[in-house]
């Protein structure tokens, strides 16, 4: 679902202004370690891919911080494959789709994993401390976190965006989705 392209050089902007937790969360991982596991490049990947990075920028992209702790002649083995395989351009050629937030929230991270919901699957604390970090007021992380409480991530999701872009959203239930309407927003 992309709307126009977008270009490596944004990307570092709009993960700060415009990612739901779930991506802001893996895409600073990625830039601070140089690595992420399979679960956190697949949910990043193809949400990269449903924000209009194109298939050249992704391998660039992936490429430029993987190669701070291994070759480029690993990386193009080992992950390059994947990333042309999530493109379509692999294997069985399908045009993999990015994930919901059903399918995120309900996938299970391991130790060492960065992918999943935030709202489902931080701790209380660490939750806390990402909402705190995010200039928002206690009584909003407050209420985020009644949400969160009652299992409503999605709902928790969109009051976070609320209270971000100072806005109504039109409800969360894809993280591509979180993201065009707050480019919408942004932009006016
Ligand atoms: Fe991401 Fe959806 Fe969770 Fe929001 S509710 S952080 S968009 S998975």
């Amino acid at each position: 679902p992309s709307k126009g392209f977008v270009g490596l050089q944004d990307l570092d902007n709009l993960a700060k202004n415009s990612f739901p937790l779930c991506m802001r969360h893996l895409f600073f991982n990625l830039r601070h370690e140089h690595h992420l596991k399979f679960g956190g490049r697949q949910q990043l990947g193809l949400f990269l891919k449903g924000i209009g990075l194109k298939l050249e920028d992704a391998l660039n992209f992936w490429r430029s911080e993987f190669t701070v702790k291994m070759t480029t002649e690993k990386f193009d083995k080992e992950y390059g494959y994947s990333i042309r395989h999530n493109f379509g351009k692999e294997g069985k050629r399908v045009d993999y789709t990015p994930y919901s937030c059903m399918k995120i929230i309900t996938s299970t991270p391991g130790v060492g994993d960065h992918h999943g919901c935030p709202y489902r699957h931080f701790s209380q604390e660490n939750l806390r401390s990402v909402l705190e970090d995010q200039q928002l007021s206690s009584r909003t992380v407050d209420a985020v976190m009644e949400k969160v409480r009652n299992r409503h991530y999605q709902l928790a999701c969109a009051t976070t965006f609320e209270a971000i872009h100072g806005c109504p959203s039109d409800g969360i239930n894809h993280p591509n989705q979180y993201f065009e309407q707050s480019r919408r927003a942004l932009q006016g």
